[in-house]
């Protein structure tokens, strides 16, 4: 039998719908890498985790951006997104064409993740 310790972290899982503890599988850590500067930052880190859900096994994406110099100040955002309070859930319609269904499904999408312009011109094609 294993003395170690597997690391959890609670996120909210999209499956089951609350805040579950999730078992950590993978991590990837590397310089920031500035795209508009061209140059690689040594104040900054990227990483990347990749979570599973202790409930339903559902993998979740973690990614971090860390300022090493100020106390490890650290902005992240999972993958999926998060499905929690706001955001809306797409509906399911039998007789939507395949083309048409995932038009509805990228607007769906657009809007939870606060792409406004993309989701009004989707909203817009969805009505011709
Ligand atoms: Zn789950």
């Amino acid at each position: 039998m294993s003395d170690s310790v597997q690391e959890t972290k609670i996120i909210f899982c999209n499956v089951c719908k609350v805040s579950t503890n999730h078992v950590f599988r993978a991590r990837y850590a590397r310089p920031h890498f500035n795209f508009d500067g061209g140059y690689v930052s040594e104040n900054y880190e990227a990483r990347a985790f990749i979570w599973s859900c202790a409930g339903c096994d559902e993998a979740t994406f973690e990614s971090q951006l860390l300022e090493l110099n100020q106390g490890e100040e650290e902005w992240g955002d999972y993958f999926p997104a998060r499905q929690q309070e706001g955001l809306r859930q797409r509906k399911f319609f039998q007789n939507l064409k395949p083309d048409l269904n995932q038009l509805y499904e990228d607007v769906v999408a657009c809007l939870n993740n606060d792409r406004l312009l993309l989701f009004t011109i989707g909203l817009r094609a969805l009505e011709f």
